[in-house]
């Protein structure tokens, strides 16, 4: 019998519903499959918590999470909190603490959800985007001077390092091997950025080298949204740096049905920290307490933790359910359905349930 300890920080928004969601589908796997335990513990972080002590999480907060196996996280983000006091107080710490540089996404057309691309349809969109999650664009280098004067100057500057290009590089390059197709596009802007892009380039040439069997392309992040959208049978791995991956992936989710089916995991490779996994989407605080909220990229975040615990099977069998249940049609109303989280995942569980 594994166990394992989770962290669960369900946070702001729909954040709490969609953990809660997600926590009932994982507890109907381990019934069903009986041959591992989790052991949940809350952390009652966010903005809430900000509103009542000035701090989005306690100062050891990093060091409260060090000693679980992984980290069940919600959604950060408040009307009347300013973002960079939710995003910069308890994602990107734990992010950046715990060294969580891939942040792998994968993307793909569930049954019984309609891609807005005429014609598209489950088979022909089954990407995983793998997003460098350490520096890059959102090193948060930079400054500004003469601040509001007409002769005002801001920079933002981009850090790219061997060390991190080759790491992620190396990370993109084995994923797209475990997978059948093994392909992987490597996304750069090397025309126009003609330093840390073209490193990227010249070190995606070289750790190439070390995976034979993986074939491989490079696209221009602009030329890439085109293909996405027009051939996206073409793809399958793709790797990109913090910004470009950003956007890319925000499109992808919209091209597979909707922001409420895309999941994300933040990864230490190297396990020497716990990893944390979250759906893609934010607070959302327009549908907050409306019972609404789409489960779906919780429950998919759940099985990529899952996977990353080594509960292979319970992935594929939480991953099973959920397909059962889109096929069935049983949706939020953000993908076109009219059934609550509830509904969905009580679906979910049943199907987890009755799943051989
Ligand atoms: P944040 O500022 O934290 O990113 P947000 O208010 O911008 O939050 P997002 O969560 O990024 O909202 O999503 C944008 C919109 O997509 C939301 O306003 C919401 O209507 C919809 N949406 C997002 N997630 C879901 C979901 N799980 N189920 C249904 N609709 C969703
Ligand atoms: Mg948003």
């Amino acid at each position: 019998m594994h166990e394992y300890k989770i962290a669960a920080i369900p946070a702001d928004g729909i954040g709490p519903e969609v953990i809660a969601a997600g926590l009932q589908a994982l507890e109907a796997l381990q019934q069903r499959s009986g041959d591992f335990t989790l052991e949940v513990q809350h952390f009652d972080w966010g903005s809430d918590y900000y509103k009542r002590t000035g701090r989005m999480m306690p100062e050891d907060g990093p060091e409260q999470l060090k000693s679980f196996d992984a980290i069940f996280f919600g959604a950060v983000g408040a009307p009347d909190v300013p973002d960079h006091i939710t995003l910069w107080g308890l994602r990107l710490p734990i992010c950046q603490g715990f060294d969580q540089y891939a942040n792998v996404r994968p993307t793909r057309i569930l049954p019984g959800i309609a891609s807005p691309l005429a014609g598209v349809g489950p088979g022909d969109l089954d990407w995983v985007i793998v997003r460098e999650n350490s520096e890059g664009e959102y090193a948060g280098q930079g400054g500004r001077s003469h601040r509001g004067l007409p002769e005002e100057v801001a920079t933002e500057v981009s850090i790219f390092t061997r060390v991190g290009v080759t790491r992620i590089m190396r990370y993109a390059f084995r994923l797209a091997q475990s997978r059948p197709r093994k392909h992987l596009t490597v996304v750069t802007k090397s025309n126009a950025q003609r330093h840390g892009m073209v490193m990227w380039d010249e070190i995606a040439a070289e750790v190439a080298q070390e995976f034979p069997d993986v074939t491989w392309d490079k696209m221009l992040v602009d030329a890439m949204t085109v293909r996405m959208t027009l051939k996206p049978q073409s793809l399958d791995t793709i790797v990109a740096t913090n910004l470009h991956a950003d956007i890319l992936s925000d499109l992808a989710g919209a091209l597979a049905g909707s922001l409420g089916v895309a999941p994300t995991a933040n990864i230490d490779p190297e396990r020497r920290y716990p990893s944390m996994f979250e759906p893609i989407h934010g607070s959302a605080f327009d549908i907050t307490g409306k019972g609404i909220a789409n489960p779906i990229a919780t429950f998919w975040t759940a099985a990529q933790m899952l996977e990353h615990l080594g509960e292979g099977t319970a992935a594929a069998r939480l991953m099973r359910a959920v397909e059962t249940v889109t096929a069935e049609g049983v949706k939020t109303p953000d993908v076109g359905g009219k059934a609550t989280t509830q509904e969905v995942t009580d679906a979910v569980c049943e199907a987890i349930r009755g799943s051989n």
